[in-house]
């Protein structure tokens, strides 16, 4: 059995469900322990229980990443649980369907998305990475999304941003602490069949065949495709990638016509 994290602590926010909870559990697989972290504290638990059913370790946060004494609680819940943090892998994010234009978008609906896409990111890292640094380096994972790269005749203009920003901050966390031993990278996944994107997207079946043919690996991606490259930045494999901006999408950004 490979233990690619063997002895590693990982932060995972957003575990409750999609790719946080494949990635939990992928993680735990590989010798890490989990912490959990989700809104929902019965999805955290859920998750938690997954990996322990399975012989992991693993334990469940409930909280709100865009708080700041919830983002304060769960580095704290890690350093209690297992002692230090290796790993804050910042998944958390929402795309409300009221995400739109910016000519059709409200400022509440604005606010929010940053406040969870941005924020969340920000908190993470504020009290994340002085654990990471106390422990002698590990690394961070922002999850950013592809249409911070291209743009879209759908708009989602509050989310769009926010993971513009995402990649911005991740560059500027892999200049300042790199030299104290932790990189950070982004990664920018294309469409993925979680919930996020099926409860919104699948319904119409016009709106799923249009965006299926733009994409030339010819399926939507899975929790797995993104996980498994999160798995390589997680482990020391990854120990001089630092900055990088990680594309996942099926070839969708490559693609003109
Ligand atoms: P998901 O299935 O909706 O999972 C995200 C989890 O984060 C949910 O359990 C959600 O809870 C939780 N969450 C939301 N707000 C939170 C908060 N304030 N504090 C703590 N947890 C919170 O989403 P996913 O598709 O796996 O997405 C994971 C990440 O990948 C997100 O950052 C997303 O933007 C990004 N991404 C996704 C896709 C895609 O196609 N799926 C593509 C590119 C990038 P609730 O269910 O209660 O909201």
């Amino acid at each position: 059995m490979s233990e690619r994290l063997k002895g590693k602590v990982c932060l995972i926010t957003g575990a409750g469900s999609g790719m946080g909870r494949v990635a939990a559990q992928v993680f735990a697989g590989e010798g890490a322990s989990i912490v959990a972290v989700d809104l929902r504290g019965q999805q955290a638990e859920e998750t938690a229980q997954l990996i322990i059913k399975t012989g992991g370790r693993g334990i469940a946060v409930q909280a709100d990443v865009s708080s700041d004494t919830d983002a304060q609680k769960m580095v704290a819940a890690a350093v209690k649980a297992f002692g230090k943090l290796d790993v804050l892998y910042n998944n958390a994010g929402i795309f409300p369907e009221k995400d739109h234009s910016v000519l059709d978008t409200d400022s509440e609906v604005w606010d929010q998305v940053y406040r969870v896409n941005l924020k969340g990111v920000y908190l993470g890292c504020k009290y994340g990475i002085p654990q990471i640094v106390k422990g002698g380096g590990g690394s961070v994972i922002n999850i950013a999304s592809f249409v911070a790269l291209v743009g879209c005749t759908v708009p989602q203009d509050a989310y769009t941003a926010s993971k513009g920003a995402v990649i911005a901050l991740t560059k500027s966390l892999a200049v300042q602490f790199g030299p104290k031993g932790v990189r950070s990278n982004a990664i920018c996944p294309g469409p993925i069949e979680t919930p996020l994107l099926t409860e919104w997207l699948f319904k119409e079946p016009a709106e799923k065949a249009k965006r299926l043919n733009r994409i030339p690996m010819g399926r939507f991606g899975k929790p797995e495709d993104v996980v498994y490259l999160a798995l390589y930045l997680a482990s020391p494999e990854s120990s001089w990638t630092n900055g990088a901006v990680m594309v996942v999408d099926g070839g969708i950004t490559s693609n003109y016509f």
